[in-house]
């Protein structure tokens, strides 16, 4: 079943047009790891932290970027279904040459012209984790409405640039909220299910102390969930208010944590985790 469906990555591969076909000829770089092993221990880690913290499993989803569709394979043939992926032109290239039951989310930096490349070429996409000014939701809205898929919507998350440095993409954490509101007011084929971060790397925090860049992107959720909440009941105060909010921050998800940090961003509430070289290895 393997070997079958690496032959059909094989021979599609041919098909490609020269563009991603460059992209795909220089993946690879120092592989032979077990990426089916890596993956199955990174499952266990993660049920038993959720079991100490009485909490479901966190969803792990492989981050894939610069990887080839054999290795992708691998970790599909372990039971790996969700993964992510930064670049356009690379997940339009590979999406088709795997299977179809992959849930794809984007994870990378998104120009508005682009989203419907984006959209069109990854009918898998199930969302897209980056979204951090209206002019790109719009740019997807408009996609998703010409697309096939058009009778369901696109989740979408906020990126929240946390940490404020000048090298992360992202949203001011303090306008979270309205970025919020003004999607879900204006983009009928969008749905905000979450916000994600990246955060600055903490090398000097221990193993049990909180990220502070994750504790802004919690805040940041339920300042997302209260101004929802509130545009939903017209604005008005009303008691079930507060409980609805935190409803639906109960909904909303928290994707943060990478190789370096996922325990910790678990601990702090992480609902999506995005690990890339402890799966895969190093990227070239
Ligand atoms: C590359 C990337 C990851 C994975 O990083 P690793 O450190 O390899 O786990 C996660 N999230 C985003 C947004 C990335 O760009």
């Amino acid at each position: 079943m393997l070997v079958l469906s690496l032959t059909a990555c094989a021979s599609t591969l041919g098909a490609l047009t020269a563009g991603p076909r460059r992209v795909l000829a220089t993946m690879g770089g120092p592989a032979a790891l077990d990426v089916a092993e890596l993956i199955g221990s990174t499952r266990a880690r993660l049920e038993s932290l959720a079991a100490e913290l009485g909490r479901p499993p966190a969803r792990l989803v492989a981050v894939s970027k610069t990887k080839s569709p054999e290795l992708l394979m691998q970790a599909y043939a372990a039971g790996q279904r969700d993964f992510g992926e930064n670049y356009v032109n690379e997940i339009v290239a590979k999406a088709p040459l795997l299977p179809a039951d992959i849930r794809w989310r984007f994870i990378g930096a998104l120009q508005s012209n682009k989203a419907k490349q984006l959209v069109l070429g990854v009918p898998g996409l199930c969302c897209v984790e980056t979204v951090d000014r209206l002019k790109v939701a719009k740019a997807l809205d408009a996609a998703v409405q010409l697309s096939p898929r058009s009778a369901t919507k696109l989740s979408v998350m906020l990126q929240v640039n946390t940490s404020g440095e000048e090298s992360k993409s992202g949203c001011v954490p303090s306008e979270a909220a309205a970025l919020a509101l003004e999607i879900a007011r204006t983009c009928a084929h969008l749905d905000v299910v979450g916000v994600m971060t990246i955060g600055a790397p903490r090398p000097a925090l221990s193993a049990n102390e909180p990220d502070p860049d994750f504790a802004t992107l919690a805040a940041c959720r339920s300042q997302v969930a209260a101004a929802l909440c509130a545009d939903a009941h017209g604005g008005g105060g009303g008691q079930q208010q507060p409980e609805a909010a935190l409803a639906l921050e109960r909904r909303l998800e928290l994707s943060m944590g990478m190789s370096a940090d996922w325990e910790r961003a678990i601990r702090q509430g992480s609902t999506s985790v995005r690990i890339g070289s402890a799966i895969f290895g190093a990227r070239a």
